[in-house]
């Protein structure tokens, strides 16, 4: 089995139900062991679209890389996302991998660690509060520190 982090976000319809019916799904298939607040935050990175809902989980899986993108890709469909959904467009729900264990890919379809992990608050946030240990696999050290060092995002409850 290996640890993976999933980061979920929605800002298209019911936001709440579609996270709630997203992990849902993604137990079917994983074993969830540690799951963040979900955040509301405004659009960025020039997505269209009203207010985000997102979270992190940390699961377990047997599935390889390229089978995860697949499973979450269906599910992603399944709750409403075309499969021609282009990005910066509204999601219904976006399902993202964003460590897979000490894994390192780069190819055409998959990016590991997921690229901006670091950047983007409304995902280093939740990570800080469920995996604050992680190792990040490029840089070798715990997100926490890094965090630290970059004296951003950092809210009450990680410190
Ligand atoms: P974003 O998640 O940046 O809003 P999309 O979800 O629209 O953008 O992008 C989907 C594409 O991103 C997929 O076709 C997939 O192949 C690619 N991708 C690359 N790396 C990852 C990853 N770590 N997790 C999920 N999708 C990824
Ligand atoms: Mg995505």
């Amino acid at each position: 089995m290996v640890e993976v982090l999933i980061g979920m976000g929605s800002n298209l319809g019911s936001r709440t139900l579609l996270v709630k019916k997203a992990i849902s799904l993604v137990q079917r298939k994983l074993k969830v062991k540690r799951m963040s607040r979900f955040v509301v935050s405004a659009p960025s990175e020039g997505v269209t679209g009203g207010w985000f809902l997102n979270g992190v989980l940390l699961a377990e899986t047997n599935l390889l890389p390229t089978e995860l993108l697949c499973f979450l890709q269906k599910v992603e469909i399944k709750l409403g996302r075309p499969p021609d959904h282009l990005p910066g467009k509204a999601r219904s729900i976006d399902l993202d991998i964003l460590f897979y264990g000490d894994k390192v890919i780069r190819s055409k379809e998959l990016t590991i660690p997921h690229i901006r992990v670091l950047e983007r608050p409304f995902v280093l946030n939740p990570l800080l509060e469920i995996v604050p240990g992680w190792i990040h696999p490029l840089l070798k050290r715990r997100l926490i520190d890094i965090a630290k060092e970059k004296g951003l995002f950092l809210q009450r409850g990680n410190q």
